[in-house]
């Protein structure tokens, strides 16, 4: 998507360990206008796939996910929890995740109400690196028998192993910009398609 692409280039900061902050317009501060374009992206790649739920994980996915839902006839928008304590209460799915930011593990949780056999899910996420925080959410989806559509990613950093390990697991996963590599000196560059 080249408007996002732009936007990466122009606002995009590197930070040494090969994070891409976009605190100015995706992880802090929200431009509504490119979500809102960013849902239209997502709506076409995953037209006529029969989506009813829409699920991310907290807290950086709410906002994409929720205008994403939007431009899918403002189906409900789930979020797992991200639990810190081990007094997981009521009915839950739970799984493990390790966070790639942060360098630690923490369970994610989804209420058992909200997804079941009946539901037909796009998992929406703003990065994919390692793919531990899309790994713990399908694993939430195949527990509840729910059914993946798909994972719509705005910023696939292609250089880690997300993308490989979730496309060889058979799901479909459609990155809005892949990230081929990230350096202070020389910006952002991206793969070609
Ligand atoms: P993964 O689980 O695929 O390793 O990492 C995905 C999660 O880590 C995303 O939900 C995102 O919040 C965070 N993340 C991973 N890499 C980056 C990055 O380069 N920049 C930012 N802003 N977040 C990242």
């Amino acid at each position: 998507m080249e408007l996002l692409k732009e936007r990466i280039r122009r606002d995009g900061k590197v930070r040494g360990t090969g994070v891409l902050k976009v605190d100015s317009f995706l992880n802090h501060q929200i431009d509504v206008e490119l979500l809102g374009e960013i849902g239209k992206e997502f709506r076409r790649r995953f037209e006529g796939c029969g989506i009813n739920k829409i699920l991310t994980i907290e807290a950086s996915g709410i906002g994409v996910a929720c205008i994403v839902a939007q431009h899918f006839d403002n189906c409900p928008v789930i979020f797992a929890k991200k639990n810190q304590t081990k007094n997981i209460a009521g009915d839950v799915y739970t799984s493990k995740v390790e966070s790639f930011t942060h360098g630690r593990i923490y369970d994610i949780i989804l209420s058992k109400e909200y997804l079941g056999t009946e539901d037909k899910v796009l998992i929406i996420d703003d990065f994919l690196a390692n793919g531990a925080a899309l790994e713990g959410l399908i694993r939430l989806v195949k527990d509840a028998g729910a059914e993946i559509a798909g994972a719509g990613i705005v910023v696939e950093k292609a250089f880690q192993p997300g993308g490989d390990l979730i496309r060889g697991m058979g799901i479909r996963v459609e990155s809005l910009a892949r990230v081929q590599s990230l350096s202070e000196e020389d910006g952002v560059t991206f793969v070609e398609n």
